[in-house]
């Protein structure tokens, strides 16, 4: 008699999950709020589907933070590699970005989501969609569903409800009161590769909202990295914010400030701004001779008199300098709803390493509801991949343990 698995959220880490547990002949339900499953893998594939990241292994698997040590092992159950090997026995060949990032050459999601619910219903896998759980009852498991109230049981449940981020498609965290009731321990949900309020002047905001700057670096806690951004309402957005986002939003959060450096002209030193800029025609006006030295005009100079209104009476040592390191002021992220991802979430140590709620044994968590953040990349969706699997294993070990 085949044991019986309700799995919760039929996201990415949920489906992984599923997968392995029908493979490994377990009696697997998947429920999910939605009318259909995997919507948010859905919007990840209408920027392409960035799947994975073929960057060095030894590199890749540093890229979770504080919780690279516990997501070590994990991360080993489905490496990049497999991924690809996975997604091609779906149909799905992927290609390698100039950056390394790893997409299906069909830069989309669909194709493989159908061919992987296919594959689960082949697996025997029943989804259950317009199910939204909504708590425990003693043993069972609670649900809303168009019917009325419905309880659940089953020999193991995996929670899979992903995060905060876009919670129209589902994952709205709804989930983090019903665990406190628990006593499970969940660090609070914060944006993760998120954009940032900076309060720029109606002005600006009118004239730049939606507008790229280009070939820009930017410093923070983080580090230095070229690449480019948007000019959002109100604030800044793309993917070189989302790179320094876990280091502003962390020093928002302690310092009540912060700053992002930006360098305007990463292929010229500051002494040859400097030089460029003594040399122009003092009767020129102050756009055309900082066009003509640096080749600043636009977005990049109207950002550069946002930050320094006084910039056009610098000296050009003081201007190149500001050209080089201008401190744009970052207010505070903007909400979790608009973000890519979710930090924080059920606490890495209120699992053991089976990926099982210690206060409820049987019960056991996988995916973005988990405490732990990283850049975009394709590393997100990979410890999606890779805890569903991990916990899939573990529920396998708790059903062979368990009598009946
Ligand atoms: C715009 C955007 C682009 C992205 N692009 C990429 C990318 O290119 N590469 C990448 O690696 N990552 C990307 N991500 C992130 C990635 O999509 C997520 O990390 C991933 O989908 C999380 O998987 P999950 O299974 O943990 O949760 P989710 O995918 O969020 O799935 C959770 C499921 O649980 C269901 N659910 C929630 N609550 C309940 C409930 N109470 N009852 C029943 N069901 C419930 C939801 O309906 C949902 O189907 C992107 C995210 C966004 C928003």
């Amino acid at each position: 008699m085949p044991k019986s698995v309700a799995i919760i959220g039929g996201g990415p880490a949920g489906l992984m999950a599923a997968e392995h547990l029908a493979g490994k002949g377990h009696a697997v339900t998947v429920y999910d709020a939605m009318p259909t499953v995997g919507r948010k893998f859905l919007l990840a594939g209408k920027s392409g589907l960035n799947i994975t990241h073929a960057e060095d292994y030894a590199r890749f698997v540093t890229r979770y933070g504080a919780a690279n040590s516990r997501l070590r092992p994990v991360l080993d159950l489905m490496t990049p590699e497999a991924i690809r090997v996975w997604a091609a026995g779906l149909g799905t060949e992927t290609f390698i970005g100039s950056s390394g990032r790893v997409f299906p050459k069909a830069m989309k999601a669909s194709p493989l989501l159908r061919a992987w619910l296919k594959r689960l219903e082949n697996l025997g896998v029943t989804i259950l969609t317009r199910h939204r759980w909504t708590g425990f009852d003693a043993d069972a498991l609670l649900f809303d569903t168009s019917d009325g109230p419905k309880h659940v049981t089953a020999d193991a449940t995996l929670l899979a409800l992903g995060g905060a981020s876009w919670p129209k498609l589902g994952s709205d965290a709804a989930w983090v009161p019903l665990l406190e009731a628990e006593g499970i321990d969940i660090t609070p949900l914060r944006p993760a590769n998120c954009g940032f309020d900076c309060d720029f002047s109606a002005s600006f905001d009118t004239r730049f909202s939606g507008e790229p700057i280009k070939s820009v670096k930017a410093t923070s806690a983080a580090g230095t990295t070229q690449g480019e951004f948007v000019i959002s309402k109100g604030g800044i957005e793309g993917s070189l914010i989302y790179a320094h986002s876990a280091a502003l939003r962390d020093a928002l959060n302690r310092d009540g400030h912060t700053t992002l450096i930006l360098d305007l002209a990463p292929g010229r030193t500051v002494e040859r701004l400097s030089t460029d800029l003594a040399r122009q025609d003092r009767k020129a006006s102050f756009s055309t001779r900082l066009k003509k030295a640096t080749g600043l005009d636009g977005v990049k100079l109207t950002l550069l008199r946002e930050v320094v209104p006084e910039v056009s009476s610098l000296s050009p040592d003081h201007l190149a300098s500001r050209i080089k390191t201008l401190p744009l002021p970052v207010k505070r992220p903007r909400p979790i709803a608009e973000a890519i991802s979710t930090a924080g979430g059920v606490s890495l140590d209120a699992i053991d390493d089976d990926f099982m709620l210690k206060v409820q044994p049987g019960t056991f968590v996988a995916g973005e509801m988990l405490d732990w953040e990283a850049p975009t990349g394709g590393y997100l969706l990979t410890a999606c991949f890779a805890t569903g699997i991990a916990a899939a294993n573990g529920i396998d070990r708790w059903l062979q343990r368990s009598p009946g």
